[in-house]
């Protein structure tokens, strides 16, 4: 497996601008219009610190307590830091959640919804967010179904919740493009402006069609060497 040094994940993180402003003008988009998330799950500080050195203010955890752990001490280093969570979360986390994160991707329930909206209530903390879609509607996977959005969407906007919004992991080993096209078809029926959809394998063809948030871990950091 390969080991993440610290200077190889610099140059990473220059070809990944560079491919990302590629895809944009391919796409006749502004490239200001699309986010990397540079998806910081699993790696220590030593790994960060460098992409942080080179300007990269916007990372990724799918873990509250991993990021709880590990960003309090960046964030006091580094002035502008800005996380996102991108993994499932619990309701009983919510709170710790809005307190941590400045968007979060994964809301795919109404029971998720109300105790963020109850959270962002007490802490007077409007945390953005993504509905996360089960594109590829598989059971295991977290994500609301297509069918289930109107009421997700309608119990957020009760609950004060700003959705940003639509987030989708498509199915593995097969071609993504057709889930990004629906993602972004239904995004653009409900009129919400944001996508968080792409990852290593996949991001400039998330980019062709319409992502504004990328998530990319592997092709920055190195392979991973746990399996999340
Ligand atoms: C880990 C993870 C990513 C990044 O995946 P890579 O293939 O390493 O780029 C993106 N999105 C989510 C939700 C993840 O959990």
């Amino acid at each position: 497996m390969q080991e993440a040094t610290p200077e190889k994940s610099a140059d990473r993180l220059t070809a990944i601008r560079a491919r990302m402003t590629a895809a944009a003008k391919l796409a006749r988009r502004p490239s200001e219009d699309i986010h990397l998330i540079a998806v910081s799950k699993t790696r220590s500080a030593e790994d960060i610190a460098p992409l942080i050195l080179q300007g990269q203010m916007l990372f990724g955890e799918n873990r509250v307590q991993e990021a709880a752990q590990k960003w309090p001490v960046l964030k006091e280093q580094h002035s502008g830091i800005q996380l996102h969570l991108i993994g499932q979360l619990q309701s009983n986390k919510a709170e710790e959640a809005v307190a941590l994160f400045d968007m979060i991707h994964s809301v795919d329930r109404l029971s998720l919804i109300s105790a963020l909206g109850k959270a962002m209530q007490k802490l007077q903390r409007a945390v953005p967010c993504f509905i996360q879609v089960n594109i590829g509607a598989e059971a295991q996977k977290g994500g609301c179904s297509v069918a289930e959005l109107p009421d997700l969407l309608k119990a957020a906007q009760e609950s004060d919740i700003p959705v940003a919004g639509l987030m989708c992991i498509p199915p593995a080993d097969v071609e993504a493009a057709p889930f990004f096209a629906l993602l972004a078809e239904l995004s653009a029926r409900h009129g919400l402006p944001q996508l968080s959809m792409g990852m290593s394998d996949d991001f400039e063809m998330a980019i062709m069609l319409g992502a504004t948030h990328i998530r990319v871990g592997t092709a920055l950091f190195g392979a991973r060497t746990s399996a999340d």
